[in-house]
């Protein structure tokens, strides 16, 4: 129950609620303000409890799984502008406007017979739309001035969500849970659109807060970035992320990457005709060493060309620092199970807080203030899970130590 008006009306008939707050009745106003003007303590207090989950050893400390889910913000899809749709707006208005105030110049000549009221019309119209695109426009400044992409009027911080989402706009809500017990160790909020680059930053707080040395983390797809992955190895976390299938050969149907083999002693790529890729040419990706295999003179002749490649010879990059890739591939089939095992985990805590939440909103705008609404909210999935596993006098008793 997050409405403050419910809230209220529990301190009236709930008796377990009359009794936890011993016959004070706060009317909303109150509850409302005291969950604002304490927003900044919600965090470390789900902080505190995961770390008295931790003394009455509820974590299994060995594998984490971490994934993302969007939650609507208090802001309509159509308060919210991308500097795409501002640009098309404005091309929109300025043929329209044309278009008006050509008939505009015809009505015009014809005012006698119409009485004036079909311009009046008209001009209204050219007002409107006039003021409809200096709107757009000086949002696109601002967006120029911020370096931001995209403006939502109702809540600044929100953003549109990918339309796979079914969100419109919203937050990205990040937790790592530990799969003992389904229990949540981190959560973040961020108004990130993609789960992407957000492996460590979720992961390496939920292993501090664990206190162990190296911990196993599961994740899907969406996280899988060569950077971020090598950042978790360096934090003592060793990730399994499945390897996404993108990329051009891909779309047009052909070899994938992964069936090309990479051989570290010779440094070279054993093709699926059985052929050697060597180093050819490099450049730069993203500040790191991007070297392509190439064999011109095997592909000239080979058999199978038309399943590899629609050029004269296949090119297979690699960056300089893809050994990580190649390490996490080795334990992903050496641990099947263990991408099952982060699905079964994650759907618990999401399923339970979305349908808390009216099937995923915020009530809160702003990104501190919906940061403290997730606190609280994940405090509550992991206090009730924690009542349904060691029951209430094993709690209390873990509360009074
Ligand atoms: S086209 Fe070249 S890289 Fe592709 S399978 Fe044939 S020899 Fe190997």
């Amino acid at each position: 129950m997050r409405s403050s008006r419910r809230l209220e009306a529990e301190t009236h008939r709930n008796i377990e609620v009359i009794w936890l707050l011993r016959h004070l009745k706060p009317d909303f106003k109150t509850i409302a303000d005291f969950r604002r003007d304490n927003r900044t303590a919600f965090r470390p207090v789900f902080r505190q409890f995961v770390l008295l989950c931790r003394q009455l050893e509820l974590f299994g400390r060995e594998l984490l799984a971490v994934d993302g889910t969007r939650i609507r913000a208090v802001n309509n899809k159509d308060r919210n502008f991308t500097r795409a749709s501002l640009t098309t707006f404005i091309g929109l208005a300025d043929a329209k406007l044309d278009d008006y105030l050509q008939r505009l110049d015809q009505s015009d000549a014809s005012e006698s017979k119409t009485g004036g009221s079909r311009v009046k019309n008209l001009a209204e119209k050219i007002a409107a739309i006039r003021a409809r695109r200096t709107r757009c426009k000086d949002m696109l400044a601002q967006l120029d001035q911020t370096g931001e992409d995209q403006i939502s009027l109702t809540d600044p911080d929100s953003r549109a969500m990918a339309a796979h989402t079914h969100v419109g706009v919203g937050y990205n809500v990040q937790v790592a849970v530990d799969t003992k017990h389904k229990l949540i160790v981190e959560q973040q909020v961020t108004n990130q659109v993609v789960d992407m680059g957000q492996l460590t930053q979720t992961a390496e707080p939920a292993k501090e807060i664990l206190g162990v040395e190296t911990i196993a983390v599961v994740a899907d797809k969406g996280y899988f970035k060569i950077e971020d992955i090598e950042a978790c190895e360096k934090a003592g976390i060793v990730p399994y992320v499945p390897r996404p299938q993108r990329g051009p050969s891909v779309k047009a149907g052909l070899f994938r990457k992964d069936e090309f083999q990479y051989d570290a002693d010779s440094d070279s790529y054993v093709c699926p005709a059985g052929q050697r890729l060597h180093p050819y040419s490099s450049s730069l990706l993203r500040g790191l060493k991007k070297i392509n295999y190439v064999n011109k003179l095997v592909c000239d002749d080979c058999k199978i060309r038309l399943q590899c490649t629609g050029s004269k010879f296949r090119t297979v990059s690699r960056l300089e620092n893809e050994a990580v890739l190649d390490r996490m591939q080795a334990r992903l089939a050496n641990r099947p199970g263990v991408l099952d095992r982060r699905r079964e985990t994650v759907e618990h805590p999401f399923g339970t807080i979305k349908q808390w939440m009216n099937q995923g909103a915020f009530l809160m705008r702003g990104l501190e203030k919906v940061r403290a609404e997730f606190s609280l909210t994940a405090l509550a999935y992991n206090l009730r899970r924690v009542l349904n596993i060691v029951g209430f006098a094993e709690l209390m008793a873990a509360l009074a130590a």
